[in-house]
């Protein structure tokens, strides 16, 4: 059956320039119930359609199920540089990992990159891949002491790096390092294009299919309706509550796509050193030439978003002539404890049910790179990259089997105890298109007033893990501070881990 579906929103309340363009028709694909998937692939970003396609090149029968849409989650709303360093520095990597540990970990994202562009060679896609120098550089004494870090650990696993004479920035920096060959593109013109490419060869997708609970009979594993001899989580973390909460923080990070009276664009991915730190590049984006810049990364949930996206444009209008601000948009990523993304078996987990998360502000490439070690991993062949990032390598922690559990009961709980509210005076002072904590009748309600003024009221306890939601008035969502789950206005879950919605609260 084929109809046309639309595409794909996001998990926010503003478009990234990528998400800004004419809705694509989908083809409308429905598992075959009595069929065995040889792998489920749970999550439509770049880890999860790379996986995909890799496993079903390799002649393997696959079925992808996203909660929403292909390019709903972090792909979305990336930056999309393609790097050939990381935000874990390969000295930091070496401290943790050792010497072949930091190889390894350039060996990967050098192969991580290499697959983008082949890909872009071989299925002949044109998501504006162009290559590009990169640039990062140093404000203060503190800083060139970081960056002549950054150039001794490139150096030491072979990474092409010098220092630069000149940078094309207006901040003035006391010293810089040149990283030629880095490289930039379209992320969702790259991801459709993937799609269709595994669409052509085969593969299933399912859509508006959130994956909640899964199921293991004789070796097989039930999900969302289908049945997989393997799974596969690409869904930047895994759903539900699983170690990653507690090796993995979740970051909110700002971008702004601005014009500049100029007409001047820098030709080059440039980067400063400060925490948090800022970035620029330059896009066309729907024929028309823009300066993105990003950064003010924060935990999700612990800081003022409108705050975060004001501080970005004083930064931007301090350093660049603007003409208008054309686009402002927020994700979120996942930093990993000890530096290195988690990909293999999901620990405690059923066998052949696999993960990938943790790749800091670094996805495009180590979520290419996790799609090969998965897609290897599935197929039973070894990979040389599956030690170095494998998802168990830290112990997991005393009772966390109980504390899943207690979790769960108190998650039941609250849903459970629903109740109504009424107008009280703190509702009445809520403002057309803000949201807040408000107490009712000593309860805790998240409540939103739309520009019709209806109150939306929720029960603000995460269904993931029983922390409170706090208002985000720049996404208008709710974000948890503990793990980083998102609801929107009406509660529905926008990012994970949680799988279910915010309990709706009515008024009496
Ligand atoms: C602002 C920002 C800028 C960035 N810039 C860069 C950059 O320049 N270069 C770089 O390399 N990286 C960058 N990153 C990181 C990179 O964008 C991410 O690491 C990457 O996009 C993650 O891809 P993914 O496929 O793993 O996850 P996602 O793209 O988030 O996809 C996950 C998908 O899973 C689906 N899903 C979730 N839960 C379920 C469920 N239970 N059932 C079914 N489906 C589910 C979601 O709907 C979503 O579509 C940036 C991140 C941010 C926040």
């Amino acid at each position: 059956m084929q109809t046309d579906k639309t595409v794909t929103g996001r998990d926010g309340g503003n478009l990234s320039p990528w998400q800004d363009q004419p809705n694509v028709s989908l083809p409308d694909n429905t598992p075959t119930n009595n069929l065995v998937y040889d792998c489920l692939i749970v999550g439509g970003g770049i880890t999860g359609l790379t996986a995909a396609l890799l496993l079903q090149k390799a002649g393997k029968q696959t079925v992808l199920a996203d909660a929403r849409g292909v390019g709903f989650g972090t792909t979305g709303g990336t930056s999309a540089h393609i790097n050939t360093f990381a935000d874990t520095t390969f000295n930091e990597v070496e401290s943790a990992f050792g010497k072949e540990g930091a190889q390894l970990f350039a060996d990967a994202i050098a192969e991580g990159m290499t697959m983008i562009k082949r890909h872009v060679d071989d299925l002949e896609i044109d998501c504006d891949y162009e290559s590009k120098p990169g640039y990062v550089y140093a404000e203060s004494d503190e800083e060139v002491k970081q960056l002549d870090d950054i150039y001794e650990g490139a150096g030491k696993v072979g990474v092409a790096v010098q220092y630069a004479s000149e940078v094309p920035t207006p901040v003035p920096y006391k010293k810089a390092l040149l990283f030629d060959g880095q490289a930039q593109f379209h992320p969702l013109k790259y991801l459709q294009a993937l799609k269709h490419a595994y669409l052509d060869a085969g593969g299933r997708l399912l859509e508006n299919t959130r994956i909640e609970q899964t199921g293991y009979e004789d070796g097989i594993h039930l999900a969302g309706g289908v049945r997989a001899k393997n799974m596969i989580y690409a869904t930047h973390m895994p759903p539900n509550i699983n170690v990653f909460n507690f090796e993995c923080a979740p970051y909110r990070s700002y971008v702004l796509a601005v014009k500049l009276k100029s007409g001047k664009y820098p030709d080059a991915l440039i980067y400063d050193t400060q925490e948090p730190y800022h970035y620029v590049r330059s896009h066309i984006v729907n024929g028309e030439e823009l300066l993105l810049v990003g950064g003010l990364d924060h935990k999700t949930g612990h800081e003022d978003p409108e705050k975060s996206f004001a501080d970005l444009e004083k930064y931007t209008r301090k350093y660049y002539n603007i003409s208008s601000v054309k686009y402002r948009w927020s994700s979120q990523y996942y930093v990993p404890v000890d530096g290195l993304p988690y990909i293999g078996q999901m620990p405690f987990a059923e066998k052949g049910i696999y993960c990938a998360t943790g790749y800091n502000g670094n996805g495009m490439m180590l979520g290419s790179v996790a799609a090969g070690i998965l897609a290897d991993l599935v197929s039973g062949r070894e990979n040389k990259y599956a030690g170095l990032f494998n998802a168990s390598r830290i112990k997991p922690m005393a009772g966390f089997t109980e504390f899943v559990k207690e979790n769960a009961d108190v998650v039941r709980r609250f849903v459970a105890d629903r109740f109504s509210f009424r107008e009280t005076d703190s509702l009445k002072r809520l403002k057309p298109g803000t949201g807040k904590l408000v107490e009712v009748d000593g309860e805790k309600v998240a409540a939103y007033r739309d520009e019709d003024g209806v109150v939306h009221a929720l029960n603000p306890t995460c269904t993931h893990a029983g922390c409170i939601v706090n208002w985000n008035g720049a996404e208008k969502s709710w974000d948890c501070p503990c793990h980083g789950a998102r609801y929107d206005i009406d509660g529905k879950v926008l990012t994970g881990p949680a799988t279910r919605d915010l309990a709706a609260i009515t008024q009496s």
